[in-house]
């Protein structure tokens, strides 16, 4: 194991901003890791400093407190890098938390296919890698991360010993910062869909045009349990992407798989993964809207022992919680009629917006307005690859509830 070196902080000549007196400042001392707009003393100093400004933070009584990102467009207007005032955001900074996040995905898996880190869950704030064998992925979704990613991209070839660096800055997060939005090779090269061993599955990954980064490993655990559910059955995996559910099944025995997502450069991947994985002759695609789809197939009285759901964020934010939660329910309303008395239901959600009870709530009254019953067997979330900061832990996203349906 590598210990953490937050040594002592070595670099006086930091910009200084400072808490206002109404401000937690016992909370930040304790670990947490954002300071919010309207607890920063936002005088002119401050307000024109440049987006991802290295600082040291102070209390309202001018002791120091800890080394922070700061930027005054943003809500989270500065974000904890070092609990050492002063410390020197540098190459060797960069490569100690690396290792440290590898440390943990080395315990995890035995391949090299995972989130490496995970922005403030592996204290690196608004920085996400995700590692695919000889490549890796790197999101800087906040505005200091895109300022040091020289030093950052160079501790992770030094880490990792990664060849190709893809940066992919496509995300929402982005904008929120002020960021734009690109997506360029960094190092070395790629020349097609990265293989993903997974599950017992081949996963194709396109690493410079696919969603996210390419893949979703937050759903590692929630394919393994559901594939086991589905050996011998009919399996419908809607919202496929590149088949994350489809192939673990079918690796594990599943009879049958159909794969529904409204991108066919999605669909193409996962027909690539499996032909990849050995089982193309029992995987099928359908491009449609996952709506259109599921009522039609409702319509023609379809069945399957296995459905899942992983629809992308009906609710990214808290605005969007009310039309996000019905459409949740809708899902379940529509995907429950599918089920085969005594087979599996599958939902899933990735907004932060809604709250694991709430998105119960409206699966459970979704799966009533069906006209169905059902049991939860099992709640997951996400994969342990994507560790949540103690102090922002109600910031896991995802949810996915495992139902039997009688
Ligand atoms: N289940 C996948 C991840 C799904 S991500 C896994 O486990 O790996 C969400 C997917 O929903 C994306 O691939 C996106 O293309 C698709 N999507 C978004 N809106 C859709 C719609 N209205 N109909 C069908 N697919 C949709």
């Amino acid at each position: 194991m590598t210990p953490p070196s937050d040594v002592s902080g070595d670099q006086a000549d930091l910009p200084v901003v400072r808490l206002k007196p109404k401000a937690d400042a016992r909370a930040i001392r304790h670990g947490s890791p954002w300071v919010f707009s309207d607890e920063l003393v936002l005088d002119r100093r401050t307000r024109a400093l440049a987006p991802g400004t290295i600082a040291t933070l102070e209390g309202a009584d001018r002791v120091p407190i800890a080394t922070v990102a700061v930027n005054p467009l943003s809500r989270i207007v500065a974000r904890v890098l070092s609990r050492t005032p002063g410390r020197r955001i540098d190459r060797a900074w960069f490569a100690d938390r690396i290792r440290v996040a590898q440390d943990l995905r080395k315990t995890l898996y035995d391949k090299d296919f995972y989130r490496l880190v995970h922005a403030e869950g592996d204290r690196l704030p608004g920085v996400v890698i995700d590692r695919f064998g000889d490549a890796a992925v790197v999101q800087p979704n906040a505005a200091w991360a895109d300022r040091a990613l020289d030093d950052l991209v160079a501790a992770l070839v030094e880490v990792t010993g990664v060849s190709t660096v893809v940066k992919n800055g496509a995300g929402r997060a982005r904008r929120l910062e002020g960021l734009p939005g690109v997506v360029e090779v960094l190092a070395g090269g790629v020349s097609g869909p990265v293989e993903v061993p997974m599950n017992g599955a081949i996963y194709l990954a396109d690493l410079v045009g696919g969603q996210k980064t390419g893949l979703y490993f937050d759903q590692r655990d929630n394919h393994a349990f559901a594939a086991g559910l589905a050996r011998g059955g009919r399996v419908l995996d809607v919202f496929a992407h590149v088949g994350g559910f489809s192939l673990a099944a079918l690796a594990a025995g599943a009879a049958s798989a159909l794969a529904v997502d409204s991108s066919a450069d999605a669909l193409r991947l996962a027909e690539g993964g499996a032909a990849a994985t050995g089982v193309a002759d029992r995987f099928e695609t359908l491009r449609a809207d996952a709506f259109e789809a599921l009522e039609a197939m409702g319509a023609e009285g379809r069945r399957f022992d296995l459905v899942v759901c992983d629809p992308p964020a009906f609710a990214p934010a808290r605005q969007a919680l009310d039309a996000g939660l019905r459409a949740y329910e809708r899902v379940a309303r529509l995907s429950a009629r599918l089920v085969e008395p005594g087979g599996f239901l599958v939902l899933c959600s990735c907004s932060h917006a809604a709250d694991l009870a709430s998105f119960r709530q409206v699966s459970v009254r979704g799966i009533g307005r069906a006209g169905r019953r059902a049991q939860i067997i099992r709640t997951g979330f996400q994969a342990p690859d994507h560790p949540l900061h103690p102090r922002l832990a109600e910031t896991g996203y995802l949810k996915a509830l495992t139902f039997r349906l009688v």
